[in-house]
């Protein structure tokens, strides 16, 4: 593979962190430009699915910086709600980023279906790669981290709705994992590794 330069549809400072590590590790020559650095603004978001708004964003990004793109797509889904907040998980109780009022409105949501058993959720990470604009093979990997959503906030790591995401299998909730261990085991951290292994072989 030959690209040097990649624009990141992001200004995520995280993320960002977190994307250049793993492309270092997996020595394929790539510089990760958060896409601000450019200049360009973030796309319109009009798909229905995290696949659809990944792709869209991946594709400005490129289409304004004439280099080859990758953008990121995630949020909470909760099969009881037909997956919701689904596309909406930044902005599930109107403002965009709130996290404590997503988190309300997830929880009022939920009372009506409560029962002896745990209510499933899982946070899910798209990310998709363009060659260029137009490219009609985009790469898309995907990542799915499955969990319990608590009653109430657990934990004061992390982001978003990491306090109500419970591990039963570690015996925590993703808010009191720390950045490496919620990486190495995250909706995330999982598609990246793919992305990663896509590249290799690309
Ligand atoms: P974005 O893809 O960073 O815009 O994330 C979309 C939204 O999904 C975030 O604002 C969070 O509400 C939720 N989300 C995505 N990933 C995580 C996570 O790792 N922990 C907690 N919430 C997340």
């Amino acid at each position: 593979m030959s690209w040097q330069k990649i624009v990141l549809a992001s200004n995520n400072k995280g993320k960002l962190a977190e994307f250049q590590a793993l492309f270092d590790g997996a020595n394929l020559g790539i510089d990760i430009i958060p896409q601000g650095e450019l200049g360009i603004d973030d796309a319109v978001e009009d798909g229905l699915s995290f696949i659809e708004n990944a792709i869209i964003k991946a594709r400005h990004a490129s289409k304004m910086s004439g280099l080859p793109a990758i953008s990121d797509d995630s949020g909470l889904c909760v099969p009881v709600l037909g997956n919701l907040p689904g596309i909406y998980s930044a902005r599930f109780a109107g403002e965009h980023g709130n996290d404590a009022a997503n988190n309300a409105k997830l929880l009022s949501k939920l009372e009506s279906y409560r029962t002896d058993e745990p209510v499933v959720g899982k946070f899910i990470c798209v990310l998709a790669m363009v060659r260029h604009a137009d490219d009609p093979l985009p790469i898309v990997v995907q990542g799915e981290w499955l969990g319990e959503i608590l009653n109430s906030p657990v934990g004061e790591q992390g982001f978003g709705y990491d306090p109500l995401f419970w591990l039963p299998e570690l015996g925590k909730s993703s808010a009191e994992l720390d950045k490496s261990e919620k990486n190495a085991i995250s909706h995330r951290g999982q598609a990246l590794a793919r992305l990663i292994d896509a590249l290799k072989t690309a």
